[in-house]
């Protein structure tokens, strides 16, 4: 017997579920796309392009309105946050860097925190990481650019990179400081390799980078544009508001 289940309980079940539960079974895409079955890794079309977002890791933390709403009114806070049946304590973060196969290379956005969990997704979307040709680095926040070297050699051997030139040079103008600690141990290593951009730079046919300067120095977003389709890879522009109210992962 099946017990009925109210909306609440329902809603509230699923906010619950680790997101690799939520995409599991979701749709394969993309000549690199995978199996139907991917824990970790979520695929679908975007024209002739392939679309993956790849979870890279997921932990809840605590501080949630210090975090993403610090200046929301405390009474407005509680009633969004009960509204949409989601801790006011406690937020579930998401890191998911995202791979496009543009149909002549592999452009991974991202990297995730460094922790291995990039390539366990890779590995489910049927990509290894020399397979890589093209890493874009939106912003260097470390839970993006911690991926790119692994035991201090390149995770992905065979790749291209890409970032913001206002976005490098602005956190080496800061000084020493956490965030630089881990540019100079992940990014400078590669700056030979990498090509350093300005808004409006065309990243492969059909990525196009975008300034949107703010959540950092120089952070990048990226528009993707196939058969008549567009998407915008925000990063972490959105997530004070996406990520808050816990309606899709980090990267979007
Ligand atoms: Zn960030």
């Amino acid at each position: 017997m099946t017990l009925p289940l109210t909306r609440r309980a329902t809603l509230a079940g699923a906010a619950a579920l680790p997101l690799a539960t939520l995409t599991a079974g979701s749709v394969a895409a993309g000549s690199h796309g995978g199996s139907a079955a991917l824990p970790n890794a979520r695929s679908f079309r975007l024209g002739t392009m392939g679309v993956t977002t790849l979870l890279d890791a997921s932990f809840p933390r605590d501080g949630f309105k210090d975090a993403f709403a610090k200046d929301v009114p405390a009474e407005e806070f509680n009633r969004i946050t009960e509204e949409n049946f989601i801790s006011p304590d406690m937020v579930q973060f998401y890191f998911t860097p995202t791979l496009v196969d543009t149909g002549a290379e592999l452009v991974l956005f991202d990297t995730g925190l460094g922790r291995g969990g990039i390539t366990k997704a890779l590995a489910d979307a049927g990509v290894t990481p020399d397979a890589i040709d093209v890493v874009v680095i939106t912003h260097m926040h470390p839970d993006h650019i911690g991926g790119l070297m692994t035991d201090d050699v390149p995770t992905f051997p065979n790749a291209r990179y890409v970032a913001g030139r206002a976005e490098y040079d602005g956190w080496l103008s800061m000084g020493q400081n956490r965030v630089t600690d881990v540019i100079a141990g992940k990014v400078t290593p590669l700056a030979e390799k990498t090509t350093f951009i300005e808004d409006g730079a065309t990243v492969a046919p059909g990525i196009t980078a975008m300034a949107a300067f703010g959540h950092t120095p120089g952070h990048m977003t990226y528009r993707l544009e196939s058969g008549g389709a567009q998407l915008v890879l925000t990063a972490d522009v959105a997530n004070h508001y996406v990520l808050s109210f816990g309606v899709m992962p980090k990267s979007w």
